[in-house]
């Protein structure tokens, strides 16, 4: 052994804890070590760790002697351990050769088993077990699955070859074929190899195995393993370990099985086995949906209403083994398994163990439960969850009372309702949705070839497939429904149609599907706002008597506050005040006011707009009484409000009495050849201080009308945006101050509330000592922040910024996760400075990061005292604020 090939299993004594650690040998192989040191029945095996991989990819992708050497070590191992020879003859030693990434990676190659045979082996493996038709059953497996995975032929000529040798016979089922039937396909099988590859199938085990491991490392640089790195954040130098195991067999006639099982259910969450299985099958069999699967226990199978009998009828001592190594993993690992197993000849062998994955319910009942029972603490319990993944039960479900026209009913694989248009393939589904459609893909079943296509849709629907198949695990672990194995349906590719249920549907038509029970529907169907309650409200609880700093929300609708007060948000963080301008009733005022020539003319335009303002934020009060408000005074260019087209111009002549033309001429000398960084902001109110007078005084008249009534108020925080120097606030703070002096003395009232800025300029960030002289608060305006400090432009960044992310130079979309390295200094700095010179300055977030997880972290770090996110990201934000407390 050396220290980059591991042995595991049959009585490997390695205390090295680099063999358990999944950055060296992997999800897959350290879980094998682990298993097998704490006693279970793993078969013997060893892994080549992930740096090999970087190496070999590296390295003109070659193996030095020294690895070679080490290989040979880890086969005498399995060797001993089984007492079989590796290429002999009479007593061959068959292995498996899998691919293990640090986290588990659909894309990856896939496992090659039964390795070792050739025509001699063949008949050791007949002769040895008594059973000729499972030795070259075997055998023809391997050749195809070996052709296929490493030497990159078309399966396709395979599973047309075994299908006419049923035909020519006959034969309905595999099960049917005998030895010798299966003896004539290897021979079929290897002349196919000829045929495509120009030269035999390699009969020297040795050189079997050495393509199989390069064929494991080059996988790693696949294109489908880029896109899922791409999709899950997954560094390209992590690598790939290679693990290299005994084959047990599952296929060894009726006593032998094969399946998957979770340790609770990776739907529900609900504390019962969950699995499927198949007797008389190897590995693959069951997730590969040729089979249809059996249930594991019997309550899933009486419930289900199936006939075959399940594991714990069928086999029940091995299944009472199995469901001891259940208690004992989860005992161990503290976490749901997701385990694969194969039973030899009734003997239980353990192949796979790793945290299973989960839907978000499921996750979140989980992590409940195991609190309560003891098994983790409430810390643990948050730390459980993912933030991101609570925006499954956040967004709406299918009203209960709504209609459904359904077609067909599959499984519920995955949970969530989603309605879209129906596509077939998986580029089409992605065009489509990026087009900004929403789309089902609809497929037989998918591979990992569909991945791109169904993170771009919101549903997935396949006719094959059990709960553990492709298109489930895949679709749970994205958080897309997915209802798979609904046999009603079939598609024509040639005319782009489905048939479900009897119904013809053409791509573009809309479906519906419920993942949470497995209903197609035609058409959209009607959706209810989510609740939290339950598990989700538990976990939240104990989120926010963990967490240190506070969570807002951008809202700006008294709907959107309705919304975000019921997720928990603890105030507003931004409310944009723009958006209020564009409504109906008021555009032609704005557009009067953007267009006056003297300010005469704005301030009759803005006397009009002022009633309306302060009803906005009335609205906005009452809902968010007994919490602060940030209300961000006016912020985009002027432009934006100018009429669009003919129409609009002479819509607005009309209530103007002003000529179309001279309209128009006014409207071009507002037009900007930069408007971003034109006469936006702050500078906005500096030069038409009229308009921020206005504001204010709506906000502060507001703020007073909603105290008398409810006897409660809002602490009203002015914000002021794009201030890059002390004095632009100075002069503004002053205007507001002045309203709100004026409001107080006319309503007799007088209220708590504060003036600040948003920090969006780097020269307000380096200036911030400064700036807070006359900043009560500071909020970072993180969108702006990080346009001007990359000197990126938001709106324009498409085009470029996913290259950029593909080629690692931005780790992820700065716009999405902050850049903490730049940007990050920037707001780090002003955090401090401002607190330099008003320790009690208040600092928040207010981009669009305020609902990311990494950023919350970072804001955490840098002891912000809230975060701001949209409000379906509230409960995102509180509990990924928690876990930043946790560290
Ligand atoms: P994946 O990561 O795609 O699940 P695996 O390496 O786990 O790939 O293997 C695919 C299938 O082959 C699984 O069902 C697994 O249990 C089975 N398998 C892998 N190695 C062996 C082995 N040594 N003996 C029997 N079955 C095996
Ligand atoms: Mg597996
Ligand atoms: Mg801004």
């Amino acid at each position: 052994m050396n220290e980059y090939v591991f042995h595991f299993g049959g009585g490997a004594t390695s205390d090295d804890p680099r063999s358990r650690d999944k950055t060296i040998t992997g999800g897959k192989g350290a879980n094998l070590a682990e298993m097998a040191s704490i006693g279970l029945p793993v078969p013997p095996g060893f892994t080549i760790s992930t740096e090999v991989c970087t190496l070999y990819n590296q390295n003109g992708k070659t193996f030095d002697d020294a690895l070679r050497a080490a290989v040979e070590q880890g086969v005498k191992h399995v060797e001993k351990a089984t007492g079989r020879t590796f290429g002999d003859a009479k007593n061959p030693l068959l292995v498996s050769v899998r691919s293990g990434a640090r986290v588990s990676m659909p894309g990856m190659m896939d496992t090659v088993l039964n390795l070792g045979l050739n025509d001699e082996t063949v008949e050791g493996l007949a002769a040895g077990s008594g059973d000729p038709r499972f030795a070259w059953d075997s055998y023809r497996r391997f050749i195809q699955m070996y052709s296929d995975v490493v030497l990159g032929l078309d399966h396709h000529r395979f599973e047309d070859a075994l299908e006419i040798a049923k035909e020519d016979n006959g034969y309905f089922a595999d099960v049917e074929m005998s030895a010798e039937d299966w003896q004539k396909l290897v021979k079929e099988y290897k002349a196919i190899v000829q045929d495509e590859q120009g030269s035999p199938f390699p009969q020297d085990v040795n050189a079997q195995l050495w393509g199989a491991i390069g064929a494991v490392f080059e996988s790693w640089e696949s294109e489908r393993a880029k896109v899922y790195r791409r999709l899950n954040d997954i560094p390209a130098d992590w690598g790939t370990a290679v693990n290299v195991q005994a084959m047990v067999f599952g296929n060894m006639g009726e006593t032998s099985a094969t399946g998957v099982a979770f340790t609770r259910d990776p739907a529900t969450g609900e504390k019962a086995y969950y699995g499927e299985w198949l007797v008389n099958a190897q590995g693959e069999d069951v997730v590969a949906g040729i089979r249809t699967p059996q249930y594991l226990t019997r309550a899933a199978r009486e419930a289900a209403n199936a006939k075959p009998l399940s594991m714990e009828e069928a086999m029940p001592d091995a299944y009472a083994e199995l469901a001891h190594v259940f208690e004992l993993l989860e005992q161990h690992y503290k976490d749901m398994q997701d385990i694969e197993f194969t039973v030899e000849q009734g003997k239980l062998w353990m192949l796979q163990t790793r945290n299973g994955k989960r839907t978000a319910k499921a996750a979140l009942k989980m992590a409940v439960d195991m609190a309560g029972e003891g098994l983790i603490d409430e810390a643990t319990a948050i730390k459980r969850v993912d933030p991101m993944a609570l925006d499954q039960l956040l967004h709406p479900t299918l009203d209960p009372e709504a209609t459904r026209d359904i077609l067909t009913r599959g499984l519920p694989a995955s949970p969530g309702a989603a309605s879209g248009a129906v596509v077939f393939d998986a580029d089409t589904a992605e065009k489509r949705a990026e087009l900004g459609e929403a789309v089902i893909l609809v497929r037989v079943e998918t591979s990992p070839e569909d991945i791109h296509g169904m993170h771009a849709a919101k549903g997935i629907l396949t006719a094959r497939g059990g709960m553990t198949s492709h298109a489930a695990v895949v679709a749970r672990g994205m958080g897309r429904p997915c209802v798979s194995g609904a046999s009603a349906l079939s598609i024509d590719m040639k005319s782009r149609t489905a048939r479900i249920g009897g119904r013809e549907i053409k791509e573009g038509e809309v479906i519906t599907l419920d993942g949470s029970n497995g209903d197609v529907m035609m058409g959209r169907v009607a959706t209810v706002e989510p609740e939290l309650v339950g598990d989700f409200g538990t976990l939240m609880g104990w989120a926010d008597k963990h967490r240190r700093m506070k969570v807002r929300t951008n809202a700006e609708t008294p709907a959107d506050c309705q919304v975000a007060r019921q997720f928990g948000a603890e105030g507003i963080g931004l409310c944009r005040t723009e958006h209020m301008f564009f409504d109906a009733n008021r555009i032609l005022a704005v557009r009067q006011m953007i267009l006056a020539e003297k300010e005469e003319g704005r301030r009759a335009a803005l006397a009009k707009l002022l009633p309306e303002q302060r009803a906005d934020f009335t609205a906005i009060f009452e809902v968010m009484r007994g919490l602060p408000v940030t209300i961000r005074l006016l912020d985009p260019p002027l432009h934006e409000f100018l009429p669009q087209g003919d129409e609009e111009f002479e819509e607005l002549a009309e209530a103007t009495g002003l000529g179309v033309d001279h309209l128009k001429r006014r409207a071009g000398e507002l037009h900007e050849f930069n408007p971003m960084l034109g006469h936006r902001g702050c500078r906005l109110g500096i030069t038409f201080p009229e308009i921020y007078e206005m504001q204010a005084r709506a906000i502060f008249e507001a703020a007073c009308d909603v105290a008398d009534e409810f006897g409660e108020a809002i602490v009203p925080e002015v914000m002021i945006p794009l201030v890059a120097t002390k004095r632009e606030l100075e002069i503004l703070k002053t205007l507001v101050d002045r309203v709100a002096k004026d409001v107080f003395a006319e309503k007799d009232h007088t209220l708590d509330y504060m003036v600040g800025t948003m920090i969006e300029l780097p020269r307000a960030a380096l200036m911030a000592g400064e700036i807070a002289q006359e900043a009560r608060f500071f909020s970072f305006g993180t969108n702006d922040l990080t346009q001007t400090t990359l000197g990126v432009s938001r709106d324009d960044a498409a085009k470029f910024l996913g290259p950029y992310v593909e080629k690692g130079i931005y780790p992820r979309d700065p716009f999405v996760s902050l850049d903490i390295d730049g940007v990050g200094q920037l707001v780090e700095m002003a955090a401090e400075r401002g607190r330099k010179t008003r320790t009690d300055i208040k600092l928040g977030i207010c981009g669009e990061h305020g609902g990311d997880p990494a950023s919350i972290a970072f804001c955490e770090k840098v002891a912000l005292d809230y975060v701001s996110a949209s409000p379906y990201r509230v409960p995102i934000a509180r509990l990924a604020a928690a876990q930043a407390t946790l560290g």
